[in-house]
């Protein structure tokens, strides 16, 4: 496939710039992706950059946003930490790309068979790992554990891994006034969005 997306105009509202990524994980399912020219990429993008959506993902080597996404460079504004945890840092990254930038779309993607996720649930790990799997403790205590079900089990790990992406969108909005307002204008679509690692298969949650 040729590089058509690079041409298109901006998405004009949050809703087709959600489509757009809709669009862009389709081709990666479909192994339809299109052909980029890297010379041509940093060429278009070398004076400004017009990213349409933010991504806040986990830092896990087969969550890459611009591949599953299917989008090229100066397109996606991603902040990645292990276990897309929260904190004002990523916050203030997030209302950089929002409310700085203009991005009209945030999604939360969360994944499958999640590390930092399985550690939260394992315990206190040590370390300044310990400030990571903290900010996804209130995902393991609002996730029952079912009768005879093991901590480790990815039927288990996974369910908490859902719970944190809620429970991050709820965090953004609670503690961003910034995006909190660009949502209630119809600005700013906020997503979460769970990845199957072994399907490679992206669930919209909104
Ligand atoms: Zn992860």
């Amino acid at each position: 496939m040729t590089d058509h997306v690079s041409t298109d105009p901006m998405p004009s509202t949050p809703d087709e710039a959600l489509q757009r990524l809709v669009v862009g994980h389709d081709r990666f399912r479909a192994g339809a992706v299109v052909e980029r020219d890297p010379k041509a990429e940093v060429a278009r993008t070398s004076l400004a950059q017009h990213p349409f959506a933010a991504v806040l993902a986990c830092m896990d080597s087969r969550v890459t946003p611009e591949r599953i996404f299917d989008q090229g460079l100066g397109d996606l504004m991603c902040v990645r930490v292990a276990g897309h945890a929260v904190s004002g840092d990523v916050i203030g990254s997030l209302e950089f790309a929002c409310h700085v930038v203009g991005t009209q779309v945030l999604v939360v993607l969360g994944h499958s068979r999640c590390g930092a996720v399985t550690l939260a649930c394992a315990g206190a790990p040590g370390g300044d790992l310990d400030a990571v799997t903290r900010k996804l403790k209130p995902a393991v205590d609002a996730t029952p554990l079912p009768a005879a079900r093991d901590p480790s089990d990815d039927v288990y790990i996974n369910s908490v891994a859902r719970k944190h992406i809620d429970l991050s969108l709820a965090r953004i909005r609670r503690e961003s006034a910034l995006l909190n307002s660009l949502e209630q204008k119809g600005a700013l679509l906020l997503a979460g969005a769970f990845y199957d690692v072994s399907s490679g298969t992206v669930e919209f949650l909104t």
